[in-house]
């Protein structure tokens, strides 16, 4: 049993912190809004006050918040690697730039504290049900310390490269869904245009060649999989706006590099018109709207 501090319980950080729970961990945890700790507390972890109360003494420091720009301000800005045992173990879920990842593992380094960059792949229903896949950046010993904790809350986990590697591979990742769920949104509305049944046809591309994880897990079409977001009016699991940030670390790698990423543009495109008609808070399988729209 690890005593383990958890920053950020939103739809993926509320139910990994429970699995910990469940897992038998000693858990404190922290986030902005008192709402999403209450599911934590009431399962058996402690709340606290603020991320400094939660890491004081912890030996590993889980965080799980939406982008770049709060991993950072927390860490560096706000100075919370000062508050963090060196003996400790920081492991960062959130999908971040690779850059950040690296600069905050840098920093924690420098204090002789270890850290690796650990994104998850899944959807809010493998984060519920313990089965993320955890595609993680950084030292090979510091990943095997983690390990036994990343089992309580996922099934499949790789190591990419050294820090920063997990994020460039979910990016990757992130970018190929962004693309396949407007693919399959486009394909479904063009067969309901021409007078399919969207259950009918989303079973026959389920098991044909243009099946994927939309298909099989996620459907974008109201009422075809009752319990995807798309049966739920989209509330919950992964926002537009967070598949936005997604596809434009997306486009910072293939700047950088000079890479020919098309298809991940075109995406962008689409997730950023979607966002900006006042839909960036829906999960992102509401980019079906866009084709759903009256001619
Ligand atoms: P979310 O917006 O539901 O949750 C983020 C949480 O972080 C919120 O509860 C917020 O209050 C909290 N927070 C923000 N700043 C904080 C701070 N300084 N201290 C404490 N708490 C703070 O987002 P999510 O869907 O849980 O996603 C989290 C990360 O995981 C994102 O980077 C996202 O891209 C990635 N991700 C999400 C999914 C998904 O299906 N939702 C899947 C894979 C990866």
């Amino acid at each position: 049993m690890s005593k383990i501090a958890f920053i950020g319980l939103g739809n993926m950080g509320g139910p990994m912190a429970l699995n910990l729970v469940k897992g038998g961990h000693d858990l404190t945890v922290h986030d902005l809004v008192p709402a999403s700790i209450q599911a934590a507390t009431a399962a058996g972890a402690r709340a606290a006050a603020s991320a400094r109360e939660a890491v004081a003494g912890a030996e590993v420091v889980i965080s799980m918040l939406p982008a770049s720009q709060h991993v950072e301000k927390l860490y560096l800005g706000d100075g919370l690697l000062q508050a963090i045992d060196a003996a400790a173990l920081v492991i960062e879920c959130s999908t971040i730039a690779p850059d950040s990842a690296r600069k905050v593992a840098a920093a924690a380094q420098a204090r002789g504290i270890a850290m690796i960059d650990a994104p998850v792949s899944g959807g809010t229903g493998g984060a519920v049900a313990g089965t993320l896949t955890f595609i993680v950046g950084g030292d090979a010993a510091a990943l095997e310390r983690g390990r036994p904790i990343l089992e309580k809350m996922g099934k499949n986990i790789f190591h990419a490269g050294a820090a920063g590697a997990g994020q460039v591979a979910k990016i990757c990742n992130n970018m190929l869904l962004g693309i396949l769920m407007a693919g399959t949104s486009e394909a479904l509305a063009l067969g309901v245009a021409n007078g399919l049944d969207p259950a009918v046809l989303s079973d026959i591309i389920a098991k044909s060649s243009g099946r994927n994880w939309a298909t099989e897990l996620y459907n974008p079409w109201p009422g075809v999989m009752p319990q995807a977001p798309a049966s739920k009016e989209y509330a919950g699991g992964f926002g537009t706006d967070l598949m936005l940030k997604d596809l434009g670390l997306a486009a910072e790698a293939a700047l950088s590099t000079r890479s020919a990423t098309p298809l991940g543009e075109l995406a962008r495109n689409l997730y950023a018109l979607h966002s900006g008609a006042g839909h960036g808070k829906l999960d992102f399988s509401s980019i079906v709207k866009l084709y759903q729209a009256k001619r």
